[in-house]
Order: structure tokens, then C-alpha cells, then sequence
């Protein structure tokens, strides 16, 4: 089989910046210049006061198990299971979706401190989280 590559983001005008601090190990946030909240996923447009205008806010890369789930079927050929998929609500509020990075038959549980740690690759670094301590 010939080797299927890895799907990655396609960063655009709104969201290259998102990516670009990515490779730099930051996670970051659109935070709206007008208002203050905190917008994601990245747009151009504040949903609360439909401003234009934001600044990019790092995060703490901390959160919580918002929810889970495991793969165990494969559905892409470069994704190979079993692996844990997290849905992590962040300090800042935003839920992220991002894979558990722990040895296979870890317990996972809702509502565990997770942290942000870095999946490097040849042209993107994406998050993946860890389970705190
Ligand atoms: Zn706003």
C-alpha cells in the first residue's frame, strides 16, 4: 500500500496565526479587541459584539475532560487505533478537541486536569494533552 500521508490544517487568513504560534509551542486564542471575550474557533467576526477587531491571548494550555472518546476502529489510514480523542474545556472557556497522549489502558475520566503538550511534525506542531500529576 502506497503511504497515505497525514491530513493537516489548512491555515487561511484568519487562521494562520492560530497555526503559526502552534509551531511554537503556544496555544492561542482570538480575544476580542471591543468586548474581551474569548472567540474560538478562529473567525473574523466577534459572535458577542461583531467586532472585527481581536488580539491574540495565550493560553495556559490547562484545562478539564470535558468529554472523550476511543477509537478503536480505524477510519483513516494514517490514524492507527486504539488512541483517546478529548474534548477539553479550557481555563479560558473554549472547548478544544485534541488526542490524549498516554500509555494505552490509561483511565480516562471526565472532569480530569489535563495540560497541552506538543506533537511535532515537518510543517505543524499540533496540541495533544497529557493528564496532569
Ligand atoms: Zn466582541
Amino acid at each position: 500500500m502506497a503511504d497515505i500521508p497525514t491530513p493537516f490544517p489548512q491555515p487561511d487568513r484568519d487562521t494562520a496565526k492560530f497555526w503559526e504560534a502552534q509551531n511554537e509551542h503556544r496555544l492561542v486564542f482570538q480575544k476580542c479587541s471591543q468586548c474581551g471575550s474569548i472567540r474560538y474557533l478562529v473567525g473574523p467576526l466577534c459572535p458577542e459584539c461583531h467586532s472585527f477587531e481581536h488580539e491574540w491571548a495565550e493560553s495556559s494550555g490547562r484545562g478539564t475532560i470535558y468529554s472523550f472518546t476511543t477509537v478503536r476502529h480505524q477510519t483513516h489510514p494514517a490514524f492507527v487505533p486504539p488512541y483517546t480523542v478529548l474534548l477539553v474545556e479550557m481555563e479560558e472557556g473554549p472547548r478544544l478537541v485534541a488526542q490524549l497522549r498516554a500509555p494505552e489502558g490509561t483511565e480516562v475520566v471526565i472532569g480530569a486536569a489535563v495540560h497541552v503538550e506538543w506533537e511535532d511534525h515537518e510543517k505543524q506542531s499540533l496540541p495533544v494533552f497529557e493528564l496532569d500529576e
